[in-house]
């Protein structure tokens, strides 16, 4: 095992911010390491894995359920949400799993950008892997009820009954959402801004000063964010500080030391098309 050796496996993977983050991590903390991106497309995903012979890697789409069977240990959280986005090699030479994506929100969310969760009625607008993070974790952070909302309602049923919260967690159909009231918080956890889809979204579902947050940033949240910033939401947010945020809970599992995010966020916002207000 190589001890400064780290990776991110996804599929595509080339765009991936990750190598950068972790290198300023660990220029700032004085902690040699490698980290490269491995592009692995699910069929070779398990043999690529195995080639690895790092410490640590994370896992993005679409791999972030199929390396469930591939881990020896995981946390309870990435248990409950059914996908792992760290891994960690334990001393047996075996992964452990975790998932820093419902951490990496709500620290974005309550330290970033200073709001309180407490007592929110959440709208959370897809069920994939990062909505099932988003609501495990916002809940923990005491939202006080959450509406799931689905393309496919199927699978919003099966986050609500994932979650066993019945009088927490309610899921509606996507036609039903002229008719919902309203929330104070909204977060767009589709990957319909990647196809440059925009979502038929009534203004009404948003309260005075409501948060608008779209886990995706750049230009996949670009017509969430225009939606929302002319609705009453009086914070629009994008997913950028979520991906910093998540990175160095990860950083911080491998090396025991969180790292400072605010000087990585400040360089990748600039260099990104669109600027959330704060
Ligand atoms: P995923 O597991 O593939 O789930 C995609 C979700 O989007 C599903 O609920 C899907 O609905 C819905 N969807 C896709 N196209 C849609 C459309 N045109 N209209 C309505 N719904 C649509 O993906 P994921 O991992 O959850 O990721 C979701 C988003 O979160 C992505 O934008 C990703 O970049 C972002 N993310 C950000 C971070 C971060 O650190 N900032 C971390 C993880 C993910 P169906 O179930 O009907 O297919």
């Amino acid at each position: 095992m190589s001890e400064s050796n780290f990776a991110v496996f996804g599929h595509p993977i080339r765009h991936s911010l990750s190598p950068r983050i972790h290198s300023v991590f660990g220029q700032q903390l004085g902690i040699a390491l490698q980290y490269t991106a491995i592009d692995a497309p699910p069929e070779t995903f398990a043999t690529q894995l195995q080639a690895f012979d790092g410490r640590g890697a994370n896992i993005t789409l679409p791999l972030k359920q199929a390396v469930l069977p591939l881990c020896a240990e995981i946390s309870d959280f990435a248990r409950r949400v059914g996908a792992v986005n760290t891994l960690t090699r334990r001393l047996d030479n075996h992964w452990r799993g975790d998932n820093t994506d419902g951490a990496g929100l709500v620290r974005d969310i309550t330290q970033r950008h200073g709001l309180d969760l407490r007592e929110r009625h959440g709208l959370i607008l897809g069920a994939g892997g990062a909505a099932r993070a988003a609501a495990f974790a916002l809940l923990d952070a005491g939202v006080a009820e959450l509406t799931i909302v689905n393309r496919t309602p199927e699978r919003a049923d099966a986050l609500a009954d994932a979650i066993g919260e019945p009088d927490r967690v309610h899921t509606r159909y996507w036609d039903d959402l002229d008719s919902l009231g309203n929330f104070d918080l909204i977060m767009n956890a589709t990957s319909a801004g990647h196809s440059r889809e925009s979502l038929q979204l009534p203004f009404a579902i948003v309260a005075p000063r409501a948060l608008c947050y779209d886990l995706s940033y750049g230009v996949a949240a670009s017509a969430f964010l225009a939606w929302a910033h002319v609705t009453k939401a009086g914070y629009v947010h994008d997913g950028l500080g979520m991906l910093i945020e998540q990175a160095a809970e990860s950083f911080a599992i491998w090396h025991g030391q969180r790292p400072d995010t605010d000087a990585v966020y400040e360089e990748l916002r600039s260099a990104l098309p669109l600027r959330a207000s704060d």
